[in-house]
């Protein structure tokens, strides 16, 4: 695969806790909880669950003092449990009376998200904004100003729509909405510096649910300004509709060089898995070459040359696997998120892609020889063959990540999860 360049676009760094995002950091992965955090149970479990799966931020709701109150003893219970994930809190409406009468709430979190069109009208917005950004810096906390097309604020966008019927040649209505959002952020941005908050300590985003807006408000903001950016398609939606127009929308950014840290807001099926969201945030980085997390297994689809489900099997297996093992291994074997192995169905393509990967197998379809060939490191190595196929290639991954990443941990087998991965060549 030919990896075309991307030019990172210049972000100032942000500190947020224990993590840097912008000013040529990796692309962050976040997520958000979907619990009540006035449960501290539900939402520690939640928050472990999504910090394990490889969130290396967690958003939680605060949108009540019951709410507040909980935050410092979630931050306790993960401490305790040693997820160090930072929590940044997202504050609607009240998040200037909520910061100042919790404050351990407002200590606890690593990072506050404001909504500038959430904040109130006329001058008693200007207040609490302010109000926030002081506590900002009492705590030395960096903010999320988050704008967000369905709260936008209504008197900005009218003083917009006015400038534009002004204007010789008005824009159209979506490009009048597109230079709302962006200006929403930006002004807002302006007040919290005059106020006293470094650029260092702010981070924006401009969300909105389509695609197309979504390309067009980022590629504005990104060109009229260098504050570090959080990406996102809000209401995204669900199953493949939600993965497929998050990853078109990402994708596009990022390959242009947009974005420092992403989301994607799936809508989860009732009782479905939230760290979902985070899955397939960290499959658009590492499939665009730009992070690795996790060893990618290529799969191809399958055809009439395959009758049986054995290969759809032997693929799901190897990668439930290879997730499962990751926690272990990201600490045993540096450099293995990056590995790519094959999983094929017939001799058409098989071994020509499991050559191409670091460990792939060509099962045999319809009418082949009950034989499958083993490649590792592009050298076809060994032919299994019997009813243990599964279990002996299993094995053999095992062995060739012990064999190929078990070395000392300087070894410069492989980038490590902080650099950009090289792409992965086995991709179908
Ligand atoms: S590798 Fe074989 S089984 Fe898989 S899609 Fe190609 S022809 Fe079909």
């Amino acid at each position: 695969m030919t990896r075309l360049p991307t030019q990172r676009r210049h972000s100032v760094p942000v500190r947020i806790g224990n993590v840097v995002v912008g000013g040529g950091a990796p692309v962050g992965v976040q997520s958000m909880t979907n619990t009540d955090t006035a449960d501290v149970e539900v939402t520690v479990a939640q928050t472990v669950a999504l910090a394990r799966a490889g969130s290396e931020l967690v958003r939680v709701t605060v949108d009540r003092a019951e709410a507040a109150a909980a935050v410092p003893r979630i931050r306790e219970r993960l401490d305790r449990q040693g997820i160090d994930v930072p929590l940044v809190g997202d504050f609607h409406f009240i998040g200037h009376r909520l910061l100042r009468d919790h404050p351990a709430c407002a200590e606890a979190l690593a990072k506050y998200r404001i909504n500038p069109g959430n904040v109130g009208r006329g001058e008693r917005r200007d207040a609490r904004f302010a109000a926030m950004i002081e506590t900002a810096l009492h705590f030395d906390r960096p903010v999320r100003i988050g704008v967000n097309w369905g709260s936008l604020d209504p008197e900005l966008l009218a003083r917009l729509m006015d400038d534009n019927a002004a204007r010789d040649e008005p824009l159209e209505a979506d490009q009048v909405m597109h230079e709302a959002l962006v200006v929403s952020a930006l002004e807002s941005a302006a007040r919290a510096e005059e106020i006293g908050l470094g650029r260092d300590r702010i981070v924006l985003s401009c969300k909105v649910s389509d695609v197309q807006s979504l390309i067009a408000v980022y590629a504005q903001l990104a060109e009229r300004c260098d504050y570090a950016l959080h990406l996102g398609l809000t209401e995204a939606g669900m199953g493949s509709k939600g993965i497929v127009a998050s990853t078109a929308a990402l994708a596009v950014l990022l390959q242009n060089g947009i974005g420092d840290t992403i989301r994607v807001s799936l809508t989860p099926e009732p009782d479905g898995d939230r760290t979902q969201e985070v899955v397939v945030a960290q499959e658009i980085l590492q499939t665009m070459g730009l992070r690795s997390f996790t060893p990618l297994v290529a799969a191809c689809p399958g055809c009439g040359r395959t009758t049986s489900t054995v290969f759809q099997e032997l693929a799901a297996r190897i990668q439930d696997h290879l997730r499962a093992r990751m926690p272990q291994w990201r600490r045993l074997y540096p450099g293995v998120e990056a590995m790519t192995v094959a999983v094929m169905g017939c001799v058409v393509n098989g071994p020509g892609e499991s050559k191409h990967a670091d460990i792939g197998i060509s099962l045999p379809g319809t009418g082949e020889e009950p034989a499958a060939p083993v490649f590792v490191d592009g050298e076809k190595t060994v032919t299994l063959r019997g009813p243990r196929i599964a279990e002996e290639f299993q094995a053999m991954v095992d062995a060739y990540v012990e064999r190929r990443y078990g070395g000392p941990a300087d070894s410069d087998d492989g980038p490590s999860a902080a650099e950009p991965a090289a792409p992965s060549t086995a991709a179908q």
